[in-house]
């Protein structure tokens, strides 16, 4: 599907690829081929994050006001399919993407001249602690305490699932500040730099193997009151409010992304007759996922357009695209995996990652398909998980 771009759309895109062709070189590619994890690891991340940032292009979506890159909505949607089609590496989202908007929106004068500027040139590497044991879809049960003390909060608690959390020097958190009344009151936004006495790391090693989640422990944890974003008991608010940046964004650029590559591998995987690429019934299913990614990207250009217009199609849409996404991602996961047959089965995670210098067994493109299904099987919980998100339908759209 082409969306009709206009002149100026379209010098923009070949801005774009011919800056990508450019800067994104090839061992950059290299490094990049051996990542399998949401967000590539942080010695490449950051190379990458450096790059934009000097080019201006590391917040796409941030006013130039705040040293983002001001794009519009149709130019944020072509920077991000250049960069599927690119295959970039993966920049974590919690600065950018969670954490700047917030303070954009809720911070005070003094938390965004604070943060801001850090976040856009990587200084701070930021995590999110909203998740706890028994908190993740009902997140407004979570127990993590905070007791005012003077000038500071005195935290107390755990939180769980903490992507990148032994990477982060930075993290933003949910903290119950009161007990009476609905449980969404009494909840309020903090920030803390990670290296504060009584926080602690413990990892979580996933089915993949690698090490991206965390659990995180407060223990008498002292938080300076200005860095609470929002006024106490309101951080709901406050958290809401990020989960709208969290459920947007595009799928469709991935999926059609993780669609070309499944077609790449059918070509050389066969079943000693013939090539998959060439077999009606793999060749069916195969074109079934690419409608769904098409009838997507639909969806997608409809928003964007609506966006560029100032409105929007319904607070139901970053539903329908977080749904019809990660469940579609995870069934193009699954075709790979049998297109590849037996060479799905070997552990590979000594040769996957920075530095690794162990030979995939078998072809080239084996090595990341397996950890990618494995990886990706988390796709359709985190960020509001597809009951929760059909639940959020059923209501919206359904009026049940
Ligand atoms: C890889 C990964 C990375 C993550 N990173 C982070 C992070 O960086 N920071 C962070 O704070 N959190 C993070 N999370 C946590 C994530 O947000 C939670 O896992 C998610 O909100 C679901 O919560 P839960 O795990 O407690 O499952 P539960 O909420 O207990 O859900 C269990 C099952 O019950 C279903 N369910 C729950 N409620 C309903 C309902 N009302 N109706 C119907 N079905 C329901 C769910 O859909 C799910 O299938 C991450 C999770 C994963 C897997």
């Amino acid at each position: 599907m082409e969306i009709a771009l206009s002149e100026a759309d379209r010098a923009f895109r070949e801005e774009v690829r011919a800056f990508l062709a450019e800067k994104y070189t090839p061992d950059l590619r290299a490094a990049n081929a051996r990542q399998a994890g949401v967000f590539a690891e942080p010695a490449l991340s950051q190379r990458w994050h450096a790059i934009l940032y000097e080019k201006g292009w590391i917040a796409p979506n941030w006013p130039k006001a705040h040293g983002g890159a001001g794009f519009s909505p149709v130019q944020s949607y072509l920077w991000e399919t250049a960069c599927e089609e690119a295959k970039t590496p993966s920049i974590p989202a919690m600065g950018i993407l969670m954490v700047g908007p917030v303070l954009m929106g809720r911070g005070t004068e003094a938390q965004k001249a604070q943060y801001l500027p850090r976040i856009l040139s990587g200084e701070h590497y930021w995590c999110q602690g909203y998740s706890e044991p028994g908190s993740g879809s009902d997140l407004a049960s979570l127990q993590t305490r905070a007791v005012r003390d003077g000038d500071h909060y005195v935290v107390n608690g755990t939180k769980i699932w903490t992507t990148h959390a032994h990477f982060a020097n930075r993290i933003f958190l949910l903290v119950r500040t009161a007990s009476e009344g609905p449980k969404q009151q009494g909840i309020t936004f903090l920030l803390a730099d990670m290296k504060t006495p009584g926080i602690s790391v413990k990892p979580i090693i996933t089915m993949s193997g690698e090490h991206d989640v965390n659990q995180v422990f407060f223990d008498n944890v002292r938080i300076p009151v200005e860095n609470r974003v929002g006024a106490e008991n309101e951080g709901w608010a406050v958290a809401k409010y990020l989960l709208e940046f969290e459920r947007g964004g595009a799928y469709a650029p991935r999926l059609k992304g993780a669609i070309g590559e499944v077609r790449a591998i059918a070509a050389r995987e066969s079943d000693g007759a013939a090539p998959l690429s060439l077999q009606a019934d793999f060749v069916a299913r195969l074109d079934a996922l690419e409608m769904e990614a098409e009838a997507l990207a639909m969806t997608e250009a409809r928003m964007v357009s609506q966006a560029s217009r100032g409105g929007s199609l319904g607070g139901w849409a970053p539903s329908v695209i977080k749904l019809r996404g990660s469940e579609t991602l995870q069934r193009i996961n699954e075709l790979a995996v049998e297109a590849l047959a037996h060479y799905a089965a070997p552990d590979q995670r000594s040769a996957l990652g920075l530095g690794a210098n162990v030979a995939v067994i078998g072809p080239e493109h084996a090595l990341t398909v397996t950890a990618r299904y494995l990886n990706n099987r988390a796709v359709t919980v985190y960020g509001g998980a597809s009951e929760v998100q059909r639940n959020i339908l059923a209501k919206a759209v359904l009026g049940l």
